[in-house]
């Protein structure tokens, strides 16, 4: 079997066994830019090294001399040889680019010998002991492991010893200084001399490559993103080019166009007399590329040229690392570069307008979560970089805030009144939060995962929000928060969230508002171009449902009226309704509700006008809305005319052990008819009286969390008569639908029966995942992180579908339901309904539509659109 390959006989399609570096440096052999010769150990080679026991076999390292050979014939250097050395880099790579997997080694080759003998050859003693040094610095980290520290710290002390700052500063006497002094310390860490034969420095390298692919470093990355451990790393070998040989060499990294702002114009930093990681290491302070124009205009023109190329043979932007020897240009890398998500967008209509890239290619080029971006307010980079995080949680709601601290909900409302930015600090939240939810900048809580209140509800609203931020300890009572390191914050004091990392700052860090730019709306038209799966928005205000719109909904897919029950001046009504024993009492304070209900659709429909408006029925557990402090019962009790105790006690009747599982969703309009009867009246009413003003209103009533088809014929009779009687009673008809949710499994194994009258199903995968799985969305977060660790799940089913069980069910209620009733209309209106790989599935099994909140709009509609796509593929 074949381990090792000349760069002349890959190409950029070997990823797989070649690495991207390795990949790539061959397709730039391929396409005659001059990159030093080399060849490449396979990710098959790692592969192998790690099932021989961690030993690289005897036909592996056969392959790599033999290779070795013809690199020598072909530079007519010889390694270990003191005329002309050949000096090698050991560079890693892996198919997907993985940062801070290893470090790279240059100038191997050298030894004691060699560097002397070659420097009295050359003439150019500083050059070579600068290289050698280098060497053992990077040979001592990469191989050994032993700590940076110990040479930084020898440069330093000789730095200052001699007065100076700059490293160019010091003379061909101070690097051969180092070079013995860096030697003594290699011996002094473990007893053993610096090799001096290259073929052991070459396989020691080697196999330190393949080492690292398992460090811890490595690993985490890999969890974090979805890379599997079985792909391996490959290793370039490659002929050095020395950009440390003189004012007419350097060594820099560029990208084609700007990184940040997608502007079409070279972008890059290059150092002279330097030597690789130097432009990044920041020792010196590297110059703009623009000004090698000025310096070496020739070698700019040829780089330029060279960029140019590259990205009309990628047919993207690269981000490419080159080296100057001697006014000789080299190139050392190339890859897609990463950029911001306004960069991206720019980028991808730019090089549709340059006819370089098809429409289908730019909407594939556009990772659908990186736009998240964009629609929310981000840390200004500078500040950010001067922070220091006090505490990690969730990455719960994206965005950035800074304000001050609450610890209630009233107390945020309070400052904000007073124009005071404020952030909620919670344990938890819940649903009688949302006023102060909504008047905060940003929400934090120590428990809770990605589903918890206070997530969904802060995604809904586009807050930020960290959660489940266990290390900080909260006091309710003395109104403190302390973090992990014993630092106390009051009421008052300033915290920063970041909710794109879940990373918390006890500081203020400067923010910046997004930007839509023209380029945005530019794509996402050319996104509905394509796609053929409907985007509508979970909003259940009419804020919500206007920035659905400006987002680009085709509808409201999920409207939850239970939040519009916890209005202040409302929730006192709820509560007599649910406490009370007497119909009439609860008759009379459900219609202290109607006329509020109605005005809230009405401004739905309004704001809607021809799109569908999706209304599910009360659905949370009743004991939510109970009041909690002495003054609130003692007010019901008075209203009620009961005693205090009495409704204590009606309280505790209402709390459940399992609520997740309780008197909730349909079955609370099962106990409570009355329920239903106002809010059909609500929804008919508002239709009406907005169709009197020209406005189509668009009503599709949805009953949740159903399990028999019976309890659906029980609420449907109640809203189809009561729709009836309304429409009697004001002699105007409007339109409407009745649907379910399909979020409990025997719904979905039932779905034929259901759909027989059902006009629509919405997929309720948040409860269709917790009911499947058996585990409560409020406590999976406590044993899932095990999960993790242990790697028995790859990830949160509540964050991406699991495709093969919740979505098994998904689809085979699709099948079902259309089975019996072809013309039904299907949707999800789970938290899966703004995420790209979910958003694939749906489109595979055939909905019509995903909703998802208003702030993740965009994101589903370009997953829809690369579905679409990729099916064509
Ligand atoms: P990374 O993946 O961290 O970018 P690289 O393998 O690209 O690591 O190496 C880092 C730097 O080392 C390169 O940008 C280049 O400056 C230098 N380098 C690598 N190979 C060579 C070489 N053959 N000649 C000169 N410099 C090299
Ligand atoms: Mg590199
Ligand atoms: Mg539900």
């Amino acid at each position: 079997m074949k381990f090792v390959y000349s760069f002349k006989e890959g190409n950029k399609d070997m990823k797989d066994l070649l690495g991207g570096k390795g990949a790539n440096l061959a397709e730039m052999v391929n396409i005659g830019l001059p990159v030093p010769s080399g060849f490449t150990v396979t990710t098959e080679g790692c592969n192998k090294y790690y099932a021989d026991n961690e030993v690289i076999s005897d036909d592996v390292i056969n392959q790599i001399f033999e290779k070795l050979n013809e690199l020598e014939q072909l530079s007519g250097k010889r390694m270990g040889d003191s005329d002309n050395p050949l000096l090698l880099s050991v560079r890693s790579g892996s198919r997907a680019s993985m940062p801070g997997m290893m470090d790279t080694i240059l100038n191997l080759g050298l030894s004691d010998k060699t560097a002397e003998e070659f420097a009295n050859r050359h003439g150019d003693k500083r050059f070579i002991y600068d290289s050698y040094r280098r060497f053992i610095q990077m040979f001592s980290d990469v191989v050994k492991g032993y700590p940076k520290q110990h040479f930084e710290k020898i440069i330093s002390e000789l730095k200052k010893e001699k007065g100076i700052t700059d490293d160019l500063d010091l003379t061909a006497d101070d690097m051969y200084d180092l070079t013995r002094k860096f030697k003594d310390v290699y011996f002094s860490l473990d007893g053993e001399e610096f090799p001096q034969d290259p073929k052991v420095q070459l396989i020691e390298s080697i196999t330190a490559v393949f080492r690292s692919w398992n460090n811890e470093r490595a690993i985490i990355y890999r969890r974090m993103n979805d890379i599997p451990n079985s792909w391996g790393t490959a290793v370039n070998i490659q002929e050095m080019v020395y950009g440390n040989s003189g004012n007419n060499s350097g060594t820099g990294v560029a990208f084609t166009r700007n990184p940040a702002t997608g502007e079409n114009k070279l972008y890059g930093e290059y150092l002279i007399n330097a030597q690789g990681e130097d432009v990044v290491a920041g020792i010196r302070t590297p110059q703009s590329i623009d000004t090698l124009a000025n310096i070496m205009p020739e070698v700019y023109e040829e780089f330029s040229k060279y960029s140019r190329k590259l990205e009309n043979h990628y047919k993207d932007m690269q981000d490419m690392e080159f080296t100057i020897e001697n006014g000789k240009l080299f190139m050392l890398q190339t890859r897609n570069g990463k950029r911001t998500a306004h960069a991206a967008l720019k980028i991808a209509v730019d090089l549709i307008d340059e006819g370089l890239i098809t429409e289908e290619e730019a909407l594939l080029k556009v990772e659908p979560n990186q736009l998240d971006q964009l629609l929310h307010p981000n840390f200004d980079l500078e500040a950010l970089k001067n922070a220091t995080a006090i505490a990690r949680g969730l990455a719960a709601s994206p965005g950035a805030a800074t304000g001050q601290i609450y610890f209630t909900a009233e107390d945020v409302t309070e400052a904000s009144k007073k124009g005071i930015v404020a952030i909620l600090v919670r344990e938890d939240t819940s649903p009688e939060d949302i006023q102060g939810m909504n008047d905060a900048i940003g929400i934090l809580t120590s428990r809770g995962g990605m589903t918890s209140h206070a997530a969904v509800v802060a995604r809904g609203m586009g807050r930020c929000c960290v959660s489940g931020c266990d290390s900080l300890k909260i006091d309710l009572n003395n109104k403190t928060l302390t973090a992990k390191n014993g630092k106390v914050f009051n009421e008052g004091d300033y915290l920063s969230l970041d909710g794109s990392t879940g990373n918390v700052y006890g500081e203020k860090i400067k923010t910046k508002e997004p930007e839509i730019s023209g380029d945005f709306e530019k794509f996402m038209a050319i996104a509905d171009k394509f796609r053929t799966l409907g985007v509508r928005a979970n909003a259940d205000t009419v804020r919500e449902a206007k920035q659905a719109l400006a987002y680009g909904v085709e509808g409201i897919g999920l409207c939850r009226t239970e939040h519009m029950f916890f209005e202040e001046n409302r929730v006192f009504s709820v509560r007599k309704m649910i406490i009370t024993d007497d119909e009439e009492v609860r008759n009379e304070a459900i219609n202290e509700i109607l006329p509020m209900q109605r005005q809230d659709f009405e401004g739905l429909f309004e704001v809607m006008d021809r799109k569908s408006v999706t209304i599910r029925y009360l659905d949370p557990p009743l004991h939510e809305f109970l009041p909690h402090t002495g003054k609130e019962i003692n007010d019901l009790a008075k209203a009620l005319n009961m005693t205090d105790s009495e409704v204590k006690s009606r309280i505790e009747g209402l709390k459940e052990v399992n609520p997740m599982m309780g008197h909730r969703g349909c079955r609370i309009a099962i106990t409570y008819p009355e329920i239903a009867v106002m809010q059909t009246r609500a929804i008919i009413e508002a239709a009406i009286n907005v169709s009197k003003k020209g406005i189509k209103p668009v009503p599709e009533i949805m009953i949740p969390l159903i399990s028999d088809l019976s309890e659906l014929k029980y609420i449907k009779k109640i809203v189809v008569d009561t729709a009836k009687e309304v429409m009697k009673e004001t002699g105007v008809n409007v339109d409407y639908h009745i649907g379910t949710m399909v979020e409990t499994p025997r719904a979905a194994l039932l779905a034929d029966e259901v759909a027989k009258e059902a006009d629509f199903f919405s997929f309720g995968t948040n409860d269709l995942t917790q009911m499947t799985y058996g585990f409560s969305r409020d406590d999976a977060s406590k044993f899932l992180t095990d999960y993790y660790d242990k790697s028995i799940f790859e990830r949160d089913p509540f964050a991406k579908l699991d495709q093969e069980g919740v979505g098994h069910l998904v689809e085979m209620a699709v099948k079902k339901g259309k089975s019996t009733n072809p013309n039904i209309h299907l949707g999800i209106c789970g938290e899966h309904g703004g995420e790209p790989s979910s958003v694939e599935f749906f489109h595979k099994v055939g909905l019509d539509y995903v909703s998802c909140s208003p702030f993740r709009v965009p994101i589903a509609r370009l997953a829809a659109a690369q579905a679409k796509i990729k099916e064509q593929l």
